[in-house]
């Protein structure tokens, strides 16, 4: 489908394509697009850009993966579908682990994400050896599954888009836990140690951007950060934009 530029929504409606070439191609679940449509209007109510607070975020969360010993991005199917060159380059820069963990796991779909990643320059991608595989406690049975050489033994996990549950359960395993979501009042959102409130397509370049300026030798030890005030101005923003538009 062509889109002109000058469309009102011509970047959501790109981000759209993006994922259901995704769907096509067999990285993401009907569930998936769904959970989009949700992100999609938690988008819309923030303004469509990347809000101060989430800069905020972004600065806190390359502190802390450059900081990690051990990090891992855990990768499902629409973050694949949306920005397979940037999980790449940010492992890259923040020596991270690449691991493939669905909600609905499939192993033809863990392979086809695995191999849309690796087209893209990685060269190693966890999560699909099951002679790695490794259980975290407090979920059922096909959830809680993770690689031995990744997420389990991971000090830091960056999990974008990912379920209040897994990331309560990750949280309870002792993990760092670093997200993207949208909706700043998910159990996701507000379980995590920092949540970048932002569309993980605009995001994750800023991420990406942030930690290569950021020099490891500058990073400030003991760094604070308050999740929830963060998440409290990007609530704040919501109600505030809600307000104008009710004036207007
Ligand atoms: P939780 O389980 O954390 O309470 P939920 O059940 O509402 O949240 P899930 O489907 O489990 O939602 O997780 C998907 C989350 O990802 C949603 O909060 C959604 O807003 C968010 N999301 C979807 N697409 C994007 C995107 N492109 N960028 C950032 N966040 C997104
Ligand atoms: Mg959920």
């Amino acid at each position: 489908m062509h889109i002109p530029r000058s469309h009102p929504r011509a970047e959501s409606l790109y981000i759209r394509e993006r994922l259901v070439r995704g769907y096509k191609e067999g990285l993401v679940v009907e569930e998936g697009l769904l959970a989009h449509g949700r992100g999609e209007m938690f988008d819309y109510l923030i303004g469509e850009r990347t809000s101060k607070a989430s800069h905020e975020a972004i600065s806190a969360a390359a502190q802390m993966l450059l900081s990690a010993k051990h990090p891992v991005i855990s990768v499902n199917g629409n973050l694949a579908a949306l920005c397979t060159r940037e999980i790449v380059q940010l492992a890259k820069v923040v020596g991270a682990e690449i691991e493939v963990n669905l909600f609905y796991a499939s192993n033809k779909r863990k392979r086809a994400i695995a191999q849309a990643i690796k087209r893209n320059g990685a060269n190693k991608v966890l999560g699909l050896d099951s002679k790695f595989s490794q259980k975290i406690p407090g979920l059922e049975s096909a959830r809680r599954v993770v690689d031995e050489r990744g997420i389990f033994i991971a000090d830091v996990v960056l999990v974008p888009l990912e379920d209040g549950d897994r990331t309560i359960a990750l949280k309870k395993f002792g993990k760092k836990v670093i997200t993207f979501d949208l909706n700043p009042m998910s159990r996701t959102a507000q379980t995590a140690d920092i949540t970048i409130v932002d569309n993980v397509t605009r995001g994750m370049q800023l991420l990406i951007k942030t930690c290569k300026k950021m020099k490891r030798s500058t990073l400030r030890k003991n760094f604070k950060f308050h999740n929830k005030k963060n998440l409290n101005q990007s609530i704040l923003l919501i109600k505030n934009n809600l307000r104008r538009m009710s004036r207007a």
